[in-house]
């Protein structure tokens, strides 16, 4: 089969070439990172949870004191995207809102749509090797400053990006971010849930100024339906080591089980995490061994 082509659609254009040059070299999004977006998962030709992640995008735009074009105008934009996307091919969307030009201009809008990395596909099935480093700041500081964009996603990732690329350097897969007072935040790109007996836990974004993850609250607003209880709670890395488990999710990602946190083995229950990546909807990859 042949690799599936990425997707350009640009808001007022629609879909075009994706190798189309369409972004001024003056563009706030690029020369500041300022801007917002949105990763979504494409699935049997549908984007996954669009309320949630325009509800979430509209709160990112709040933040940043940015406008963004009508509702109506993003999902026509999206819809536009995944209907040039092969539906039988899972894929990732990525919507973007810029600022704009330096000199004035309506913001930059458009929608990416591209497959996904195999690694990713893979550690839904063989998890995580993740190291802990600090984030620096204490667990409650971001509600209370609001310059440090907490709970906002902008394009702003350089600093996510060095994260992962440092535990790769050192022979990990991912990040957990901890707060420097010692609490377990987030991951560069993921949320984290763990399961002590019959309950789910995340972290919670209010309180912390996390990401708010899509992923993580449709998996806990769901966890009846696999026999599970939700909550939200801190929790150190010390007592991650005590957990019945724990997964980083994402949208695209989806649930990655942590297999071991700073060398140490989590407790891991693939019967469990079968439970959650189907009550999510995310495949494995098709090969089942290597
Ligand atoms: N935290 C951060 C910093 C992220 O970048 C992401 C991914 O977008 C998440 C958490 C997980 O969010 P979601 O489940 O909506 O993809």
């Amino acid at each position: 089969m042949t690799e599936p082509t990425r997707v350009l659609a640009v808001l007022g254009r629609g879909v075009v070439p994706a190798d189309t040059p369409f972004v001024r070299g003056d563009d706030l999004g690029i020369v500041r990172g300022d801007g917002i977006f949105e990763t979504l998962h494409v699935r049997d030709g549908r984007p996954w949870l669009l309320e949630e992640h325009l509800n979430r995008l509209a709160e990112s735009a709040a933040r940043l004191d940015l406008a963004v074009p009508p509702r109506t105008a993003l999902v026509e934009l999206v819809e536009q995207a995944v209907a040039a996307w092969p539906a039988h091919v899972e894929g990732a969307l990525r919507l973007v809102c810029t600022r704009g030009p330096e000199a004035g201009g309506d913001p930059t809008v458009f929608a990416n749509v591209f497959p996904i990395a195999p690694d990713a596909v893979r550690a839904r099935r063989d998890g995580l090797h993740v190291l802990t480093a600090t984030l620096g700041v204490p667990a409650r500081l971001r509600p209370d400053t609001p310059w440090l964009l907490g709970g906002a996603k902008t394009l702003s990732y350089a600093t996510n990006m060095a994260s992962l690329r440092w535990a790769k350097a050192n022979g990990a897969d991912d990040v957990l971010w901890v707060s420097s007072d010692g609490y377990a935040l987030e991951a560069p790109t993921s949320s984290l849930v763990w399961r002590r007996g019959s309950t789910l836990y995340t972290v919670p974004a209010k309180d912390t100024g996390i990401l708010a993850g899509t992923t993580a609250s449709y998996l806990l607003a769901h966890a009846g339906e696999i026999g599970f209880t939700a909550d939200e709670a801190l929790v150190t890395p010390a007592e991650l080591q005590t957990a019945d488990g724990a997964w980083f999710t994402s949208s695209v990602r989806g649930p990655a089980p942590i297999r071991t946190l700073d060398g140490t083995p989590l407790a891991y229950d693939p019967e469990v995490t079968a439970r959650v990546r189907a009550l999510l909807g995310f495949p494995l990859p098709p090969d089942p061994v290597g």
